[in-house]
């Protein structure tokens, strides 16, 4: 694969490391706190609910439901190609909510609560973007 990807690429730090390779994998990893099950995203070290620090990183099933959803017709620097594009956030079926795109799906098509399952765009040879598409059933 070639690197012809221009926009932004998000940058993984120690904390969101796994997340990151997980989407590499095709795979939506959450941190999951070992004392009250609690899924977190983004991840950090401490239990927001009950602020343990014993955790484990989970395979997260990739599906969810648009929670919130807007349509950008700004041209910021590396989407100068594109038209408009959405900008979504999609509650997970674990409980988090991402912020990401919904592909797949004509934006007038767009509403709030249409189930919706994790896809996997691999923009760079090191980069891949989860973003979602409306879920087959
Ligand atoms: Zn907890």
């Amino acid at each position: 694969m070639t690197n012809t990807y221009t926009k932004p690429i998000p940058q993984a730090d120690a904390e969101s490391q796994e997340f990151y390779d997980g989407a590499r994998r095709h795979e939506l990893m959450l941190m999951r706190c070992l004392a009250c099950g609690a899924w977190r995203l983004p991840s950090r070290p401490r239990c927001p609910d009950c602020l343990s620090t014993d955790t484990e990183w989970a395979k997260a099933s990739g599906r969810g439901t648009l929670y919130s959803f807007g349509i950008m017709h700004q041209k910021f620097p590396g989407f100068s190609d594109e038209g408009s594009y959405n900008y979504a956030t999609v509650e997970l079926d674990e409980g988090p909510r991402i912020v990401t795109n919904i592909v797949g799906v004509p934006d007038a098509e767009l509403r709030c609560d249409i189930r919706v399952a994790a896809v996997y765009d691999d923009v760079s040879d090191d980069t891949t973007l989860i973003r979602f598409t409306r879920a087959s059933s």
